[in-house]
């Protein structure tokens, strides 16, 4: 096959073939298989490992200092390949090139946060907890760290990870999806040409078989996964059977609740926004709105007119508001959940199934679709369809809205759109999710808090990024000191517990 081959990057240099049966990445603008992709293999995935493992050992002892600065002149380096790397995306995954863009400037602000390392593993000290003894406590690095990733943000989730993780010491492989390589590999240039050594951050494609050998290997010392629940499940099962340290992103199914008291277009602008954003392929996205009845005809109806205007294609058309799906397969189960939806007797208030765009016909496209009188038993509800499908439910008040979110097993992210203080505080108690939001749609969390969700959307202890990611790339250490001075040398004590004297 003669498409171009995406490589690992493995200390410093890049390597590998593509296979006879190689994974092919496609534009899904276009349908057509555009690159593919170099599937590391056992040797390889153990030759990263060492080089890992190598790298960390001298990169641990560099100054923080130094850290901060590699941190710096990658934030500097990232700015600049902005367009680059959106249009890398793009390609791939498919979405519009300023919502790379957004996906980009995401990314950097973890960046951000990690050029604060100095200040962040500032340590505690407690002068004289007993006579003439002190203690300090600090946070060292853990080693070989691993971070397998899906494809919907290929450059923002890798930079959940692994300015953190590089900055508090330690050495990173980055696991990408194998729909959109290509991110991560520009990602590694990037570290390198800011300074990093080689083997700090390396790139190892390839599916399940990959991800296993490093999940289990004895110098891997914690795994960070983002990517679909059951995946999520399995992997902390298997590394923290292995001993490692794991946080699981899962899954999502993010409602809206849309009150009768919310200012009606900005509500349905929102979730225009937030459900069609990306073809409805963010962890975020909102694909569920749980709206008061009295409002529900009219919600329903700006929100059809809204997501009607939007032009669908491909994403690197400027004029273009949403582009493909990532996959044929993706859109044909999106439209088959449709499908089913209707066939149980939900109403399509809008149909986006067999969406062809002009010049684009063989593309993965499907257009914002939005189903009505939607029931929490039909797969529209209970399944996360990861594409642009907006579940409307009809509901009476507010508790009944928190209710529903509450039944649901996920718990990554939701909104409120009301005017009563009095409600989003209700709201805000009550809700058993992660992230929230009040009439803000995507309640990302920015680059110093930390990003986690509820339930099946984190399987693990720890948030991603922010002060819970410093705190999961990082173990404690604590010294108990005495410099005693002849004149002032203790009695030696057989009490375990004494710190009075
Ligand atoms: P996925 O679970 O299919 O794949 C994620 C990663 O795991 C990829 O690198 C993939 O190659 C690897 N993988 C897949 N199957 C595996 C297996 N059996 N063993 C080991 N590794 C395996 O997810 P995806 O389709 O790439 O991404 C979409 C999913 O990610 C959605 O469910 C979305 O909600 C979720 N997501 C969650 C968050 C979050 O923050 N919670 C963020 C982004 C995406």
């Amino acid at each position: 096959m003669n498409l171009p081959v995406v490589p690992n990057v493995i200390a410093g240099g890049m390597s590998g073939t593509a296979g006879p049966d190689p994974l092919l990445v496609h534009n899904p603008a276009t349908g057509e298989a555009i690159a593919q992709v170099a599937a590391a293999t056992a040797d390889e995935a153990e030759a990263a490992i060492q080089a890992a493992d190598q790298a960390f050992r001298s990169w641990s002892e560099v100054s923080l200092g130094r850290r901060a600065a590699v941190l710096f002149k990658l934030r500097e380096l990232l700015a600049g390949s902005a367009d680059e790397l959106a249009a890398i995306v793009s390609r791939e995954q498919g979405k519009v090139i300023s919502d790379a863009k957004g996906e980009v400037a995401r990314g950097l602000e973890v960046v951000d946060f990690a050029c604060g390392i100095p200040q962040l593993l500032k340590g505690e000290y407690s002068p004289q907890v007993a006579s003439g003894v002190d203690v300090a406590s600090w946070r060292e690095p853990l080693g070989v760290t691993v971070g397998v990733t899906p494809f919907n943000f290929p450059v923002m989730v890798p930079l959940w990870m692994s300015p953190v993780a590089i900055a508090t010491g330690n050495a990173f492989i980055l696991k990408p999806s194998p729909l959109d390589p290509s991110a991560s590999v520009k990602l590694a240039e990037l570290w390198r040409r800011a300074g990093l050594p080689d083997g700090v951050f390396q790139v190892l494609h390839g599916g399940p078989d990959v991800v296993g050998r490093l999940l289990t290997h004895p110098l891997v010392k914690a795994v960070s996964f983002v990517g679909s629940t059951p995946v999520a499940r399995q992997i902390h099962v298997t590394a923290v059977g292995a001993g490692k340290r794991v946080q699981a992103l899962g899954g999502a199914k993010n409602h809206a609740i849309v009150l009768a008291d919310s200012d009606a277009e900005f509500a349905a602008d929102s979730v225009v926004a937030a459900a069609f954003g990306a073809a409805g392929q963010r962890c975020m996205a909102l694909s569920v709105a749980l709206v008061q009845e009295s409002v529900a005809d009219e919600f329903i109806a700006r929100v059809v007119d809204k997501a009607k205007a939007m032009t669908v294609s491909v994403g690197t058309d400027p004029a273009v508001d949403m582009g493909p799906m990532v996959s044929a397969r993706a859109r044909d189960r999106a439209e088959e959940i449709i499908g089913a939806a209707a066939a149980a007797g939900a109403k399509v208030a809008l149909d986006g199934r067999g969406s062809r765009p002009a010049g684009f016909e063989r593309g993965f496209f499907t257009g914002p679709t939005v189903l009505d009188a939607v029931q929490p038993s039909m797969s529209a509800y209970t399944e996360e369809i990861f594409g642009p499908v907006l579940a409307v439910v009809r509901i009476k008040d507010l508790d009944e809205g928190i209710d529903l979110i509450n039944a649901n097993p996920y718990g990554n992210g939701t909104a409120l759109f009301t005017a009563s203080g009095a409600a989003a505080r209700r709201f805000e108690r009550r809700v058993q999710v992660g992230m929230i939001g009040i009439n803000v749609p995507i309640p990302v969390p920015v680059g110093f808090h930390s990003f986690g969700g509820w339930k099946d959307s984190l399987i693990g202890d720890f948030h991603i990024y922010g002060p819970e990611g410093v705190a999961f790339y990082t173990q404690a250490k604590v010294a108990t000191r005495r410099w005693p001075e002849p004149s002032q040398r203790p009695e030696a004590s057989f009490n375990f517990g004494d710190r009075t004297t």
